[in-house]
């Protein structure tokens, strides 16, 4: 085992390594441009959330997904919409993965909802369909807006799916058992700008979606994230919603409902602009060094680097390694750390975070494992070229 640990750590320090620079888990690139853009917002005064720059942003963003965007404040905020305009409610339940980001869970929660937790599949990040096909048909009862929970007696119409690590899998069937079911979809997207599926981008296979731009993500506004739906009404709804719900009127400012203030100010979307314009040669960088990853670590035994699953094209926005025990992932991060070189654990299951352990939740002893033996490698764009 430790002999695997030395020949991954030797392998990994001598591709990544240069100088003294510590060696970061997913940086950000800036162009000039970004300089020219942000700059410009300064010298013109238009900082805040009105400005050219949110209006091409979201048209930027709509042009490449083929989808309505509307720029947010960041990705959970987006989420946070989603879950909103969903009509998720206090009283229900929302099937949410146990293996994601928590600002998809708490996106339930900020509504009063509660989060019921499904599983992923064995050794992959992607929700276990034969697994939650079984429990809704065993623990379910099925209704016209959606299923009820036989223990608790709770409606859950929303089904949420994340895109791991940018990976987008099984849609197909997905979207039928949703159909079955008679659940919407809504895509947790936050890591897959850039993704594709049978050709067509993250956010085509559900009714609401949202992306995040934080500083760690493909694209950065800074802080940032967007809602997608493919839905015109959706659209001018979520725009509405996250503009405090103002609607214009000559003398004095109107605002119809409770709403947020959730858009995403200009000089953010200012950054974004610039971040687009080197997105395609971002992503085909980040699919030479996971490839480059493939080919450093194919022959080492009893490892398994996550690949792109079937039919997806993907951004492949963070490496993750999978090991056979938690002893050896750990011992790889602690490995590397002496060299400066920034792995990461995969978050802990949402069923075994305190505010979480009551909620309900299928067996998810997959994800447990699997999120006990998974690290995430450095993957910034730029350690290849
Ligand atoms: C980053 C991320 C989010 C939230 O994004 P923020 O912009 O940080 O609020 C949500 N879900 C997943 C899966 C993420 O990775």
């Amino acid at each position: 085992m430790l002999s695997n640990i030395q020949i991954i750590t030797d392998r990994l320090t001598n591709a990544l390594q240069n100088a003294e620079k510590p060696v970061a888990l997913h940086e950000p690139e800036f162009a000039q441009s970004a300089w020219e853009y942000v700059k410009e917002c300064i010298d013109t005064g238009w900082v805040s959330s009105a400005g050219k720059y949110v209006e091409k942003f979201a048209q930027d963003l709509s042009d490449y997904t083929g989808l309505y965007a509307i720029p947010v404040m960041n990705g959970t905020a987006a989420l946070h919409l989603c879950m909103y305009m969903a009509g998720v409610r206090h009283d229900e339940e929302v099937l949410t993965p146990t293996l994601t980001f928590v600002a998809t869970a708490n996106a339930v929660s900020y509504l009063g909802a509660t989060p019921h937790f499904i599983d992923c599949e064995k050794d992959r990040f992607s929700l276990d369909i034969a697994k939650l096909e079984k429990y809704l048909a065993d623990d379910f009862s099925k209704t016209p807006q959606g299923v009820v929970n036989k223990h608790t007696g709770k409606l859950s119409r929303v089904l949420i799916v994340t895109h791991i690590f940018g990976h987008i899998e099984q849609m197909e069937r997905l979207i039928a058992l949703c159909s079955e079911y008679n659940l919407i979809l809504i895509e947790d997207a936050a890591e897959a700008l850039g993704s594709f599926y049978n050709g067509k981008h993250a956010g085509h296979f559900g009714t609401l979606s949202a992306l995040s731009f934080n500083g760690n993500k493909i694209v950065t506004t800074g802080g940032g994230g967007a809602v997608l739906t493919p839905d015109k009404a959706l659209a001018v709804k979520a725009l509405h919603l996250s503009t405090t719900a103002k609607v214009a009127d000559p003398y004095s400012p109107v605002h119809d409902q409770v709403a947020y203030n959730y858009r995403m100010p200009n000089i953010n979307a200012a950054l974004g602009c610039s971040q687009l314009e080197g997105l395609k040669a971002a992503l085909i960088n980040k699919k030479k060094l996971a490839q480059h990853y493939q080919s450093l670590l194919q022959d080492i035994d009893d490892i398994n680097l996550l690949s792109a699953p079937k039919n997806c094209d993907s951004n492949y926005w963070l490496n993750a390694l999978i090991f056979n025990s938690e002893a050896e992932r750990n011992a790889l991060i602690d490995s590397l750390s002496a060299y400066n070189i920034q792995t990461r654990g995969v978050w802990r299951p949402m069923h075994q975070l305190p505010m979480y352990k009551d909620a309900p939740s299928m067996d998810c002893s997959q994800a447990e494992s699997l999120a006990a033996r998974t690290v995430n490698l450095p993957s910034s764009a730029f350690l290849i070229d």
